[in-house]
């Protein structure tokens, strides 16, 4: 039969992790050609997660544990955990039930049939806040856009189905600054998409803050497209053209007398000087920050840090000789 790991990022979930054991367990019950194993990852959690994996591990016989060093992000802790899945297929869920685990069984199926890549799809997002609906709606059009084709499928998340061989060639994919949301689509192989509406969270609160979601929007774009790289050029060219254009037109008109510097009007000549250089100032810096952005990629990738180091990993097997050992 063949194995799925199901990997499961948790940061802060002590009050999530049961109420998605207690939803998924009547899904196993219904699924025979699978044996489905999951794969908890501790990524620092503050809270008690670790006892409620432990609690799980001893109860269970399906747990493995990864308990990461300290809180790395959840894209750090899905690294982890593909390094340690060892089944035949993989599915990434988030702990909080807004990936339904009814659609396990569908993904299985998928599995069936020959699909290697299975994308569940937002097909509604009712349950995020309209501010989020919006951002993310803003963030995929721009990425795509910019691009000229799809780098990012839309409202597909970290939730996927996977075969052995994406996983393999996902691991063996050289970038530091690990998104999933852009490797996955990378793989290629045979993909197929199904729709679900996300749900609300069931317990705890979501771990991404307005200044985290930025910071993640911006990094993954300058991951996977350098596009943004030619827009200072083209925004100095543009504004040069029209810098010089409109110089020549006014010493034209001066030379022919027709032109006065506004002498009757001397507020508005200064607040039209004062907002040309707020204009100037800001898309200096902005154009800085966006070189800074991709020197950021660039550091990451090229120094030779892991992005995330693990305590310790505890497999049902070790549980079998923990408990010899106790004997002896
Ligand atoms: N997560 C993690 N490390 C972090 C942040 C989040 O492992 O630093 C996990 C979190 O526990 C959850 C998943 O990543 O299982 C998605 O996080 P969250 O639900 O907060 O994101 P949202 O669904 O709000 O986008
Ligand atoms: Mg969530």
């Amino acid at each position: 039969m063949k194995t799925v790991s199901v990997i499961i990022p948790c940061y802060n979930e002590e009050e999530a992790l049961p109420l998605y054991f207690k939803a998924v367990d009547p899904i196993i019950s219904q699924i025979n050609d699978y044996h489905l194993e999951f794969v908890l990852i501790n990524d620092g959690s503050k809270d008690k997660t670790l006892e409620v994996m432990e609690q799980l591990y001893q109860a269970r016989n399906d747990i493995t544990i990864v308990n990461e060093a300290k809180n790395y992000g959840q894209n750090p802790a899905l690294t982890a955990g593909f390094e340690q899945a060892k089944g035949d297929y993989v599915i990434i869920m988030d702990a909080d039930l807004q990936d339904p685990v009814e659609l396990i069984p569908q993904i299985l199926e998928k599995f069936t049939e020959g699909y290697e890549v299975v994308n569940p799809h937002r097909a509604s997002r009712k349950e995020d806040s309209f501010f989020k609906r919006a951002t993310a709606g803003l963030f995929y059009k721009f990425v795509n856009k910019i691009e000229h084709r799809k780098i990012i499928p839309e409202n597909i998340n970290c939730f996927r189905g996977l075969s052995r061989r994406a996983v393999d060639s996902i691991n063996a994919l050289p970038e530091k600054d690990r998104f999933y949301v852009t490797m996955v689509p990378l793989v290629g192989l045979k993909t197929v998409s199904i729709d679900f509406a996300r749900q609300a969270r069931d317990a705890g609160e979501s771990k991404y803050t307005l200044d985290k979601l930025f910071t993640h929007a911006f990094n993954i774009i300058s991951t996977s497209t350098t596009r943004p790289l030619y827009f200072p050029i083209k925004a100095g060219a543009i504004s040069s053209c029209f810098f010089f254009v409109s110089s020549l037109a006014l010493i034209v008109l001066y030379i022919l007398g027709q032109c006065r510097v506004m002498p009757d009007y001397p507020q508005v000549s200064l607040w039209m000087a004062i907002s040309l250089a707020f204009l100037g100032f800001s898309l200096i810096i902005a154009c800085i920050g966006l070189v800074g952005i991709y020197l950021h990629t660039i550091l990451i990738n090229t120094r030779e840090r892991p992005d995330h180091l693990i305590d310790y990993v505890k497999r049902p097997e070790d549980k079998k000789d923990e408990n010899n050992g106790k004997e002896s």
